[in-house]
């Protein structure tokens, strides 16, 4: 099979490309108990062998909690025992514009083992698709990263520029693997997150944050309710308003991110039926853009406030505003550089180009919001298969997110590469 050159554009090896995909796949790197914990270790030595053997410079260091604690999307209350992140950087023959190549290791646990069909670290293929825990989310990402670097160290050996790899844990608990990353090192002038995008370029993903009300109430036997006051008669108040600003956001419009949506997921209150409840609960999820990143709280909380101003209860017993966990928004202009070269070497390799935006958040965020550097989220596999049974992978679209990889690199720092025919 030739896999040489093609419009200009190269295209690495798809044997490579299947066998490291495999090699990641087989080892089991799931997080335990929503990151607190997980199992990276053994993918993390295959991976900093992997990078020094290929040339890279590998630093392999456990997360420390101690300097994380104070930065900005911080989760709280993991370890990184036998959980190091593995940085590796194949340096430029000569300087030139530097590149972060962003890959977690980590799966999600496989849940009820006996609903796969396949073994879930089998790396079974069928056709072009290769099965198993993490294929897509973001094993096949990885896979692309190492291919490619592999082939830059082999063929770019006039390079401009450091390529830097960031293979962390603990993305799937929060982020801490890459927020590591950036507190040992702010270096590099962009970044690729290769999280599964079916090989659109995506230089932004929307914002999530979740937070509940808490509404008052004052309990008494249902038989005398006029001398009680009902906290879920009084949160479907708030729980109106709500809908009502969900409705607004709707409304909203971004050039490559859907509108932004509010969801009531959880109302509960009360104690028993016979009870005037004294409390109750909303629960909420809201998915914001980019452009409302500072305001969205405040949205919100006006939201709330309109109501209490006209009802006397809510006005003299304030509910409580409590935000949870924020998962901020990212957005490079498209106008970047790095977008346009992107597009230029996605285009090349796989003869089109397709920009558009990631629902959910990822690392990504991290390094445009702690480093202000152009960040995209680019790579292969579907976002439907993250977290699913009988995940799986196309195993070309490993090869084409290597390929693109590869032209990116290239264009990026002006590297030439060497004719492959020299080879031997
Ligand atoms: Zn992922």
């Amino acid at each position: 099979v030739d896999f040489g050159d093609r419009d200009g554009g190269r295209v690495v090896d798809v044997s490579r490309a299947k066998a490291i995909l495999s090699d990641l796949v087989r080892m089991d790197s799931h997080v335990i108990n929503q990151g607190v914990d997980g199992n990276e270790a053994q993918a993390q030595k295959y991976v900093a062998d992997f990078l020094t053997r290929v040339g890279c410079e590998v630093e392999v260091f456990e997360p420390n909690t101690r300097c994380l604690c104070n930065m900005a999307e911080y989760t709280r209350g993991h370890s990184y025992q036998n959980r190091p992140n593995v940085v590796g950087v194949l340096k430029g023959t000569r300087p030139g514009r530097s590149v972060i190549l962003n890959g977690h290791v980590d799966t999600m646990p496989p849940g009820d083992i006996d609903s796969w069909s396949r073994d879930p670290w089998g790396a079974i293929v069928d056709g072009d698709r290769m099965y198993g825990l993490g294929a897509a989310d973001m094993k096949g990402g990885l896979a692309a990263i190492l291919t490619a670097v592999e082939y830059m160290a082999e063929y770019a050996t006039d390079r401009a520029g450091d390529v830097i790899v960031h293979c962390v844990v603990d993305e799937e608990g929060g982020g801490n693997g890459t927020l590591a990353c950036i507190e040992r090192a702010r270096q590099g002038d962009a970044a690729i997150v290769c999280e599964p995008t079916s090989l659109h370029i995506q230089p932004a993903h929307m914002g999530t944050d979740l937070f509940n009300v808490t509404v008052k109430g004052k309990a008494i036997h249902a038989s005398r309710r006029e001398h009680g006051v009902n906290a879920i008669d009084k949160a479907m108040l708030i729980a109106r308003a709500l809908q009502e600003l969900d409705m607004r956001l709707q409304n909203k419009r971004h050039a490559i991110l859907p509108s932004p949506s509010l969801v009531i997921g959880t109302f509960s209150g009360g104690v028993a039926a016979s009870m005037v409840p004294d409390h109750c609960v909303i629960g909420c999820d809201v998915h914001y853009l980019p452009e409302d990143e500072q305001q969205i709280r405040d949205v919100v909380a006006e939201s709330i406030d309109s109501v209490c101003e006209s009802d006397e209860w809510l006005g003299s017993n304030r509910p409580v505003l409590r935000w949870l966990t924020r998962v901020s928004s990212m957005e490079t202009p498209v106008s970047s550089d790095l977008v346009e070269v992107m597009m230029n070497a996605v285009q090349v390799t796989t003869g089109e180009s397709i920009l558009s935006g990631m629902v959910s958040g990822c690392d990504a965020r991290l390094y445009r919001k702690l480093m202000g550097i152009p960040v995209i989220i680019f790579g292969p596999g579907s976002l439907d298969q993250a977290h699913s049974v009988d995940e799986w992978v196309s195993i070309r679209e490993v090869q084409l997110a290597a390929s693109s990889l590869v032209q990116f690199m290239c264009s990026w720092g002006s590297s030439s590469l060497r004719d492959e025919e020299a080879r031997e």
